[in-house]
């Protein structure tokens, strides 16, 4: 396991300080990613409805409209890629939440889906993915192969699938992998592959990863997940503290260490091992 150790002070994105362990890693690199196996990806079609109404019960809601008010707010709240902002407009989050949430969907809060887990709130999911993204892109202005952990409805999939090349989404939770299937498949995406299992031992055959980005907390960030991190990869994951608080933690790979920063407070589900 990679410890996780809140450095003095350690709450600015500008502090980097080295990571406090060496880790062996495998030099043996890259595995294929997996062609066949993978779940049946699908077609994308973003924004299809813009400005339509989501009308639950009666309720109009004009969710491109919504959705550009959110933006606004994420701006005001310190997010900057235009990207990220980009692809926080485009998602329908509406459409991952139960219909009863809907009129919650754009609000800065994070909502049941099911299962005792929750949906963060769009400010996290922005903030967690600029750390990811780091300013870096290919030519496509892309990130490159990401693995999320913790598909949850799939929300945070689908606004990565528009800033990754290849986004592999682990859920152990085979309800929310289900749920997530059947909330994705309307935006027919075939860069996301959404895979059941125990996402602390990663996913190799995808490996190496540009971005790993979890969405529940351990009390470190496994060893796994470093080993199939790209040199140059970042890992941006919520982790509990010695002091038994949760914050985010930055992890950079270079060719010769693990640089680790860790970063403010959150509170995120428990990261667990094994299936359910
Ligand atoms: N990104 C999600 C948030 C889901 S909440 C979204 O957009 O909806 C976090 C999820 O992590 C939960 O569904 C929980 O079941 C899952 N989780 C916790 N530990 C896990 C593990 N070891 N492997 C895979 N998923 C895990």
């Amino acid at each position: 396991m990679v410890a996780a150790v809140r450095e003095p002070g350690g709450q600015l994105m500008s502090r980097r300080p080295g990571f406090p362990a060496r880790l062996e890693l495998p030099s043996a690199r890259p595995a294929p990613v997996r062609k066949s196996g993978s779940p049946a990806p699908a077609r994308a079609s973003f924004g299809a409805d813009a400005g339509q109404r989501v009308t639950p019960g009666g309720v109009g809601l004009d969710s491109q409209a919504v959705r550009a008010r959110m933006v606004g707010k994420l701006t005001a709240q310190g997010i900057t890629d235009p990207r990220v902002l980009a692809a926080m407009g485009k998602v329908e989050r509406h459409r991952f939440v139960d219909s009863a949430l809907v009129n919650q969907a754009y609000e800065d809060t994070s909502l049941p889906i099911g299962l005792g887990q929750t949906i963060s709130k769009p400010n996290v999911v922005a903030r967690m993915i600029e750390l990811l993204l780091g300013g870096r892109n290919d030519a496509a202005g892309k990130l490159g192969r990401v693995l999320e952990i913790g598909t949850g409805c799939g929300y945070q999939a689908a606004v990565l699938s528009l800033l990754a090349t290849e986004v592999y989404s682990i859920e152990r939770l085979r309800g929310l992998h289900e749920k997530a299937r059947d909330n994705l498949r309307p935006f027919r995406l075939p860069n996301v592959h959404l895979l059941f299992g125990d996402g602390m031992v990663g996913y190799v055959k995808g490996a190496p990863y540009a971005g790993i980005i979890a969405a529940a907390g351990g009390n470190a960030v496994p060893q796994a997940w470093a080993e199939q991190l790209a040199v140059g990869g970042r890992i941006v994951a919520p982790t509990v503290m010695p002091n038994g608080e949760q914050a985010l933690v930055v992890i950079e790979k270079t060719a010769r260490e693990l640089k680790q920063t860790v970063l403010e407070a959150v509170h995120f589900v428990p990261l667990k091992s094994g299936i359910a």
